[in-house]
């Protein structure tokens, strides 16, 4: 078998699209433009080129970039009274913090400045309870873009086996709730599984964020199964994922290449975040919808 290649930018320039007209629904409504407020500390060169995008591409979608940049040797207390800024500001419907801040940072308490109506990256604790409890609210943008990229190729995703390797609050924990919640019957590998591949193997649909080059080869896949590659690494020859792609192609049904699978889909989940999140703060969720 060779697996049927899931394009992902293909699939991210429509959300991206979809985000550009929904902007535009709003200003017609009445509305105001959504503004994203990328918050970026320091010059770690790989966050520098993910905000750099981020804002070029709402830009494109017809946002408003309120990016702020910060030394990276800022104290927390600055950082939080920004934050507070952001958070009071009418302007800013989204708010990133670009992650992992330097290590003298405490991120979480930085995290829990961020209203959950402007947590676009859906990583505070009451957006992440929203998710456990099924309830609606912001997801995070990566396990998000896996869904959608799922729905897009016809998944289906109820009563079957699925399985997620890696349980980070960022991605493996979220992408678990979310295929749980569209009622897959549900496996989570971590570190500690005594054998990954055995586990993988029962997966309809597997989705990998391990954050571990080439960790999972085609002894671990289910024929004709979907397997999902989260994972981003750059290798001697580009970027490669966790998934060893040549061999698992042979074997898997449906497959995310690495780069052009998940990773663009982080950034249009992002827009449509922002988007929802405008819409909802400017109270016209009712006649534009969620
Ligand atoms: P993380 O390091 O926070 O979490 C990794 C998880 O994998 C942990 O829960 C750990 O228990 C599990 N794990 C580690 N070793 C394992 C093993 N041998 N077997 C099974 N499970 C194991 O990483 P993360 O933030 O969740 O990111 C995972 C990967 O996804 C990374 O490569 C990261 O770069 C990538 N990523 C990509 C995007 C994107 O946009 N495509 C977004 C976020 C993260």
């Amino acid at each position: 078998m060779t697996a049927r290649v899931i394009d992902g930018k293909a699939v991210a320039r429509e959300v991206r699209d979809e985000v550009a007209s929904g902007v535009q629904r709003l200003l017609a409504a009445g509305g105001t433009a959504p503004g994203l407020a990328t918050v970026l500390v320091g010059d770690d060169p790989a966050s520098e080129v993910y905000v750099r995008n981020k804002r070029r591409l709402s830009v494109e979608a017809g946002m408003v970039d309120l990016h702020r940049h910060l030394p990276g040797d800022v104290d927390q207390a600055t950082l939080e009274a920004l934050l507070d800024e952001l958070a009071a500001d009418p302007a800013v419907s989204g708010i990133l913090l670009q992650l992992p801040v330097p290590k003298h940072l405490d991120a979480d308490a930085l995290v829990a400045r961020i209203p959950a109506e402007k947590d676009v990256d859906g990583l505070t604790t009451l957006n992440a309870g929203l998710l456990a409890q099924g309830r609606p609210g912001l997801r995070p943008c990566t396990p998000a873009g896996v869904l959608r990229l799922l729905d897009e190729y016809d998944v289906a995703l109820s009563g079957v086996e699925a399985v997620v390797v890696g349980r980070s609050p960022l991605v493996g924990k979220p992408m678990a709730q979310l295929l749980l919640g569209r009622h897959a019957t549900l496996t989570t590998c971590h570190s500690r599984t005594k054998d990954v591949a055995e586990v993988c193997r029962r997966a309809d649909v597997l989705v990998v964020a391990a954050g571990i080059p080439g960790l999972i080869g085609a002894d671990a896949v289910k024929p004709g199964a979907t397997v999902i590659d989260v994972g981003i690494h750059r290798g001697e020859n580009g970027l490669v994922g966790d998934v060893r792609y040549d061999e698992v192609a042979e074997v898997a049904g449906l497959l995310t290449p690495v780069p052009g699978g998940v990773g663009p889909m982080t950034i249009a989940m992002l827009l449509a975040n922002t988007l929802t999140a405008a819409i909802a703060q400017q109270g016209l969720l009712e006649e534009l919808g969620g």
